[in-house]
């Protein structure tokens, strides 16, 4: 049987990737967001996912009978049903710090890193409020998805560097 492509062939030795198994979709979303290489099993063909965490990948999953069977890949067992305290474990279990959180630097629908956008290559692609008070932009190079350091987000990342602070 041919293996299914894998969008991550050669990953960094230094940053820590991850699998994220289907019942930790959000948790998945939240490392993507700290700019976290994170593949999530919904997001794979079947049989799929199972190959990408042999390359290099943690496997992150919440299901006991899965850590038993995959007991050989190593996985981190994630506990908690919030997504934030699903964090707190894993920076526990990798013993993560804030150097290693890049937020923003990579795309929540694709999981490709994000390019700088020089600004006024955003003008035109974000609403005009956003355009006048945001300093910088990036974009998803897949995708072409605008990013920028929202509001909303800020403050999420205020609660991440919190989670962060705690554990070191
Ligand atoms: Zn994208």
């Amino acid at each position: 049987m041919q293996p299914p492509a894998t969008p991550k062939a050669d990953l960094p030795e230094s940053a820590p990737a991850f699998a994220v198994e289907r019942t930790l979709g959000r948790l998945g979303k939240w490392l993507r967001l700290l700019g976290f290489d994170a593949l999530l099993e919904t997001e794979c063909p079947p049989g799929g996912f199972w190959v990408c965490c042999d390359r290099g990948r943690t496997l992150l999953t919440r299901t006991r009978r899965t850590a038993e069977t995959q007991a050989a890949r190593a996985p981190v067992f994630i506990r908690s049903n919030d997504p934030f305290e699903q964090l707190e474990e894993v920076v526990q279990a990798l013993g993560l710090t804030a150097v290693d959180i890049k937020p923003f630097s990579r795309c929540l629908r694709c999981n490709e890193p994000t390019e700088p956008l020089p600004r006024e290559e955003a003008r035109g692609a974000v609403p005009d409020y956003v355009w006048e008070t945001q300093p910088a932009f990036s974009r998803c190079p897949c995708c072409r998805r605008v990013y920028w350091r929202g509001t909303h987000t800020a403050r999420s990342i205020e609660r991440i560097e919190a989670v962060l602070s705690a554990v070191r």
